[in-house]
């Protein structure tokens, strides 16, 4: 892997200080254990030298521009507590600049889900996964990606993400896959549930060509 998981790219400007209690966890820590469980998010030696992978985020409410999101290098845990998330209190992806408040710091590539929720305010939920599966059949799926030469977290994939979401690529799909980012995928829907059933859905449409494969 060319660019490390934990490495911040953008200007971050971090309150240490608790997220307020009033957000409900539960829903989006649900969902991320699922996905810890699928090895969608985590940490692995065996993969990208042991940095934590993956990350979860939800609107804080309809329209919102702040969303909570898990914090970095928590790849690591199956399930998350309070002091594990971060809130986003405001996201510049033009500017390369983030806000953030919590007791831990946002993940990596918080700009680039910044550009998905800036897409379509009907966009409530956004997992980034790590799915060696789905990456590696993004041609034979068909899937929106972003191409080879763009890294994970910069304003050039922010550009690039605006782009997908402007060529009608992803009115069908909601998902695409990270070229420049090795495993990378993003997945987005109105909530949680849809988000995370989009993204197993691909799950199994990539198994089963892999499956075709090796029984040929
Ligand atoms: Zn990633």
């Amino acid at each position: 892997m060319k660019q490390q998981e934990g490495v911040i790219k953008y200007q971050l400007n971090h309150t240490q200080q608790p997220i307020s209690s009033q957000y409900s966890l539960t829903d989006i820590n649900a969902w991320r254990t699922i996905a810890v469980r699928l090895d969608l998010i985590g940490q692995s030696p065996e993969r990208y030298d042991n940095i934590g992978f993956g990350n979860i985020r939800q609107r804080i409410a309809p329209h919102s521009a702040q969303f909570i999101i898990s914090g970095t290098q928590t790849g690591h845990l199956e399930q998350l507590s309070p002091e594990h998330y971060c809130l986003i209190v405001k996201a510049e992806p033009q500017q390369n600049r983030l806000q953030s408040r919590g007791l831990c710091k946002p993940s990596s590539e918080s700009l680039t889900h910044a550009s998905v929720y800036a897409q379509n305010q009907a966009i409530q939920a956004v997992i980034h996964a790590h799915s060696p599966e789905i990456w590696k059949q993004t041609i034979a799926l068909g899937l929106p990606h972003t191409t080879a030469d763009i890294a994970y977290g910069t304003v050039e994939m922010a550009a690039a993400v605006e782009q997908l979401f402007q060529s009608g690529k992803l009115t069908q799909t909601s998902l695409f896959t990270l070229l420049g980012h090795e495993d990378g995928v993003i997945a987005f829907g109105r909530n949680m549930e849809e988000t995370a059933w989009e993204l197993i859905k691909h799950l199994s449409l990539a198994i089963r060509i892999e499956l075709q494969c090796v029984n040929r």
